[in-house]
């Protein structure tokens, strides 16, 4: 686990902060220091993850941690606080980023199939999914008039992944004619799943 997650930090201020000790009352000795922790996943910044911050004299070498803050440092504190950089949201950004990109290439797939399931032509492949379980491919061969003919894979495969494997292997040699509007009917019922036209 400590390779795929671990906490960084990095300092974001280390200053002599304006207020007299609280343990030996001296001026302008008290110096603050805070680092900014984050989350790195696989070496790469995810989010931030809070913040160390600790104050000591340079003078009587006391040392206070934010528990044992009185209002003057706790001011202070709020004062010089910052805020996470930008890159520590890396991971998290890069994450959205691709999450958003899935779910266009998504909606064009859709459009596109959508626009490809009413205008059947010689060399389409359709997905099909022929019982639980069962996928295969079917090609269309011709489109005469209203009729599409169809060539069924050899092959099938029990997952839908398989399919990437499958479009180079032989097809039966027995074509089966259907009516356009049955490609259309076959998309919209589930048992055709993608379109390939190239
Ligand atoms: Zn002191």
């Amino acid at each position: 686990m400590t390779l795929f997650v671990q906490i960084n930090k990095r300092l974001v201020a280390d200053s002599i902060i304006n207020i007299h000790c609280p343990n030996c009352n001296t001026a302008g000795v008290v110096q603050m220091v805070i680092y900014q922790k984050y989350a790195n996943v696989f070496f790469v910044p995810w989010m931030p993850a809070g913040k160390d911050v600790l104050a000591k004299c340079n003078n009587c070498s006391a040392v206070f941690i934010k528990k044992q803050f009185n209002d003057g440092l706790k001011q202070s504190y709020k004062d010089i606080k910052k805020g996470a950089a930008w890159w520590m949201y890396s991971g998290l950004t890069f994450a959205l980023l691709l999450i958003v990109f899935a779910v266009y290439m998504g909606i064009q797939g859709e459009k596109e199939n959508e626009i490809l399931v009413l205008a059947p032509e010689q060399g389409h492949v359709y997905d099909v999914k022929l019982e639980d379980k069962v996928f295969t491919l079917l090609k269309v061969t011709a489109v005469k008039g209203d009729s599409v003919y169809l060539v069924q894979n050899q092959y099938a495969s029990d997952d839908y992944s398989g399919f990437n494997g499958m479009r180079d292997k032989p097809y039966s040699s027995d074509v089966h004619a259907v009516p356009k509007k049955q490609i259309k009917d076959w998309y919209d019922s589930g048992f055709i799943r993608n379109i390939h036209a190239d």
